[in-house]
């Protein structure tokens, strides 16, 4: 039980020997916003005691016509860096290109991670982060092997570098890469699909490992004070959930798929009973239909 944290319940996360400092046990207030309030717009907050000091919550269901955004101090269009979550790509690109496959052991002795991992195979690296993995993978792939990947993942490539030493640090750090969290939607969408070639060995990476995830698959990429958590939901709606967060006081992994998850549930309590907004399209009509 220890880590876990409880939205909202500051006497149960004594109870579970949390580390409570004076920031982490701030409420915060999580809103749904957008670019001005369209018509039939009801604000929804959600409070919740994670110690992120900004954040992005977007869930939509699976059509992707209704969808539901929660903020904290970030605007919901804005560019963010795409940091890990670069490894996902990555992954994809070095299976594809046959340069790993789903059974491939590597041993991680701790020099680039915070801990050693020991024997891992690419499920784990991608669910651990494991940076021993992604270093001498990341000075192999090439330029259009990435593209690729990224086109696959759903997402608009970015302009992948041909120099090797830059490109490295594009694939290890995701440096230079920007996206807006609307744009992570279809990368949740093809998670769910489990991509080829290694089909199987999805289901396995796409645990959280940082926090207890609940009904949530998905990537969790931490980078600094930053991580994102992308994927989405098994067994009910709404189906994908992107989220980011930043300043965080606390272990930014643990953060984003607590913060992800409580919003998911927080929309599957309240959204039935409302029609929800969808932010990506904002209706430029006003009146009742
Ligand atoms: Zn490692």
């Amino acid at each position: 039980m220890k880590g876990r944290v409880v939205v909202g319940r500051r006497g149960v996360l004594a109870l579970l020997g949390v580390s409570c400092g004076a920031m982490a046990c701030r409420r915060e207030t999580y809103s749904v916003t957008g670019r001005g309030l369209p018509s039939g717009w009801r604000e929804r907050r959600l409070e919740a005691s994670l110690g992120a000091r900004r954040a992005l919550v977007l869930s939509s269901r699976e059509d992707q016509r209704e969808a539901v955004l929660w903020s904290r101090d970030l605007g919901w269009d804005l560019p963010l860096r795409g940091g890990a979550l670069v490894h996902t790509a990555l992954l994809l690109a070095v299976l594809r290109g046959e340069l790993v496959t789903a059974d491939t052991v590597f041993r991680c002795d701790g020099s680039r991670c915070e801990r050693a991992h020991g024997a891992i195979r690419p499920a784990d690296a991608l669910a651990l982060g494991c940076r021993t993995f992604f270093v001498p993978l990341a000075s192999r792939v090439g330029t259009s092997m990435l593209a690729s990947a990224f086109a696959v993942l759903g997402l608009a490539s970015p302009s992948v570098p041909d120099d090797p030493v830059v490109r490295t640090r594009f694939a290890l750090e995701g440096e230079g890469w920007v996206l807006r969290i609307q744009d992570t939607l279809a990368m949740g969408q093809a998670l769910s699909r489990h991509p080829e070639p290694a089909p199987t060995m999805w289901s396995e990476a796409l645990v959280p490992r940082s926090a207890e995830p609940g009904p949530l698959r998905g990537v969790v990429a931490v980078r600094d004070t930053e991580a994102w958590f992308v994927g989405y939901s098994v067994g009910s709606e709404p189906r994908w959930v992107s989220a980011f967060v930043s300043d965080c006081d606390g272990r930014p992994g643990q953060v984003v798929v607590s913060l992800a998850r409580a919003t998911h549930e927080a929309w599957l309590r309240e959204g039935q009973a409302q029609r929800p907004v969808n932010p990506l399209i904002v209706p430029r009509r006003r009146g009742r239909r």
